[in-house]
């Protein structure tokens, strides 16, 4: 579970992306068709884009605040972000990418282990990156941006580029990660069945702004 608070005004040229919505969720779903302003709330969330105006709360934490002149810098907002282009480093193999940009101690042995067993990866440790499919990449860079424990997870589409076989077989993975690890998501997708599957609460987005916000089922 945790405690979201999101009050966003951004504008971008001719589009302007106005959300505002408070909640406690283990998974918050974001839909809505391509354009409506889905990734930029996420880069919002991450601190990728500084919005004009407003708050985004997680957890009690400021990261950024308008009015208090607070905007925390992305390494420090304890979030992990896997964009929907999301890239691995070609020159590592799988074990290289989970372990990227983190240093090791026991704690993160544990952990790590913990993540290859959840995202089923031990057979794959050693596969150059060139050698996975759609769905192995996904699972290794959801994997690597859980290895440095952030308090919130965002992914973008990440099964967008999969097909509908595979798509059906990431889904239980999603599920572990927030059944076995409780680390809460935010989570992009065009697909509802998706959303009925994993999230507790979905805002659903048009032109920046949130028509509906609830439970998927509504
Ligand atoms: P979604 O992820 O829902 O497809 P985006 O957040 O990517 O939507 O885009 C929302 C709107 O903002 C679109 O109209 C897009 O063209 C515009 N946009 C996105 N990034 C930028 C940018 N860097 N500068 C100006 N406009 C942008
Ligand atoms: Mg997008």
């Amino acid at each position: 579970m945790i405690a979201l608070t999101i009050d966003v005004t951004l504008r971008q040229q001719s589009f302007e992306l106005q959300v505002r919505d408070t909640s406690s969720v283990e998974v918050l779903g974001l839909f809505g068709p391509s354009g409506s302003g889905k990734t930029s709330l996420l880069e919002v969330m991450a601190g990728i884009r500084t919005p004009d105006a407003g708050e985004v709360v997680v957890d009690g934490r400021v990261l950024f605040s308008s009015s208090a002149g607070i905007n925390l810098p992305a390494r420090d907002r304890h979030i992990g972000y896997v964009p929907q282009d999301s890239l691995l480093f070609p020159h590592l193999d799988v074990s290289g990418n989970i372990d990227y940009g983190v240093r090791h101690g026991r704690a993160e042995g544990a952990h790590r282990s913990t993540l290859i067993d959840i995202l089923d990866l031990p057979d794959l440790l050693k596969r150059r990156v060139q050698k996975l499919s759609g769905g192995e990449r996904q699972r290794v860079a959801i994997a690597r941006a859980l290895m440095t424990q952030p308090a919130v997870l965002l992914l973008d589409e990440p099964l967008a580029g999969v097909d509908r076989a595979r798509r059906d077989r990431i889904v239980p993975y999603l599920l572990r990660i927030r059944r076995e690890l409780h680390v809460p998501l935010i989570y992009v997708t065009h697909d509802e069945s998706e959303l009925n599957a994993v999230a507790d609460r979905v805002l659903q987005l048009e032109t920046g702004r949130v028509v509906k916000a609830g439970p998927p089922e509504r």
